[in-house]
């Protein structure tokens, strides 16, 4: 069978899905390789590697779709290219399939089956196809790096000829993958790193990486907003309340606030709203990696970097993984061949779409003409 990446569609979309390297290892299942050509241009990948790795590069999407019965690529497909699924065909790929219902119907509808890698299941046996980890811990370096470029003075305090700098202090709010990432880059980089998360378990993590966990005056904190599967809950009004006077509180000593908090299947909850913003000194900056679910800052515009008259830089882009496209298409490439991997137990460049697996099940959302989402839970942790 053949596995073939398209050139992503999406506008201003640089990922790819697959990489020489990965197509080496995809050969070793037994699987030929096809790339259309350019695909991998914007990620640092030149059609001249692929061939050199066995890769036949197709030129023309229909040609390398209409080839290919493993269609690899990073964005959920566009209606054209659903239109040139077929029955035979395994389509892998983000999909969202909540928010994109009816495109997944179109697919479900052509026969074809369909792998979300925003679906693989989060656990342990399914951790290096976990796609939306892979990006998230770059979105969140990537959120640091962005703050930097945006702010005028150093992370480190220094002591030098010309006078004494002080660090930076930089506040991330939610200490899940991406923000995990965003306090070991801030700390890495010098500044004194804050954080919070709802989910109190966090707290010893982050102090281990050198960031101060910000405590909440606050009796329930234990248990307030944690409960859910690791995942975090909407929070009490009082819980909210008093999260809200803290950042309140440190506002006007912060200088880069890196918001990464989000709440499965809901908007993201509003935690910098614009007293806070108000309270910042000129040059500060916001990151909101929570932009595209509606941002914690209030003042945030989706995909946009905006100066407020008080001079704080609000950055709400939605696209950070692309911004570093060949390590995120290093990344996701990787993830994509561990899942045809676990496709392939025979190693015998054949799919075998075995739907009692767990995590193929758990991320298959369209299957013998057939909707398949939402899973089951996973049984196994
Ligand atoms: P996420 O992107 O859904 O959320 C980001 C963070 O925001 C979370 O830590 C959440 O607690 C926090 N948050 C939500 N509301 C908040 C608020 N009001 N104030 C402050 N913080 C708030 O999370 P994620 O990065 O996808 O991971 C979350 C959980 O999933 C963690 O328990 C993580 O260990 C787990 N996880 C497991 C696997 C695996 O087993 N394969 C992989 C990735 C993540």
């Amino acid at each position: 069978m053949k596995i073939g990446t398209p050139k992503e569609v999406f506008d201003g979309e640089a990922r790819v899905a697959m990489t020489p390297e990965s197509a080496r290892m995809l050969q070793k299942l037994g699987y030929d390789c096809a790339i259309e050509a350019g695909a991998g241009v914007a990620a640092g990948f030149m059609d001249e590697a692929y061939a050199e790795a066995g890769v036949e590069v197709v030129h023309g999407a229909e040609a390398l779709w209409r080839g290919a019965d493993v269609i690899a690529k990073v964005r959920p497909p566009s209606d054209a290219e659903v239109g040139m699924l077929t029955a035979d065909k395994l389509l892998i790929s983000f999909f969202w399939p909540a928010q994109n219902g009816d495109l997944m119907q179109a697919a479900a509808n052509k026969g074809a089956s369909v792998i979300a890698m925003d679906m693989v299941p989060r656990i342990s046996r399914a951790q290096k196809m976990d796609a939306l980890s892979s990006m998230a811990n770059i979105a969140g370096y990537r959120a640091v790096i962005e703050a930097g470029n945006n702010f005028g003075r150093f992370f480190t305090g220094q002591i030098t000829a010309a006078g004494k700098v002080p660090p930076a202090k930089v506040l991330v709010v939610g200490a899940g993958v991406a923000g995990l990432a965003a306090i070991g880059t801030s700390t890495a980089l010098g500044a004194i790193t804050y954080a919070f998360d709802v989910r109190p378990e966090v707290a010893e993590q982050v102090e281990s990486m050198g960031a101060e966990f910000v405590y909440l005056d606050f009796e329930e904190t234990a248990k307030d907003g944690a409960e859910s599967g690791g995942y975090a809950s909407v929070s009490s009004p009082e819980f909210a309340a008093a999260q809200l006077a803290k950042f309140r509180e440190i506002a006007p000593d912060i200088d880069i606030v890196i918001t990464t908090a989000l709440i499965p299947n809901r908007e993201a909850p509003e935690l910098w709203t614009k007293d806070m913003v108000d309270a910042m000194k000129p040059g500060s900056v916001i990151i909101d990696l929570a932009a595209e679910k509606g941002g914690n800052c209030k003042l945030t515009v989706m995909d946009q970097k905006i100066v407020t008259d008080n001079g704080v830089t609000i950055i709400g882009y939605t696209d950070f993984p692309s911004r570093m496209a060949t390590q995120s298409s290093t990344l996701y490439a990787t993830n994509i061949r561990h899942m045809m991997t676990d496709l392939t137990p025979d190693k015998d460049g054949r799919v075998n779409h075995n739907m009692e697996d767990d995590v193929i099940r758990g991320a298959t959302i369209a299957h013998a003409n057939e909707i398949t989402f939402p899973p089951p839970p996973p049984k196994v942790k």
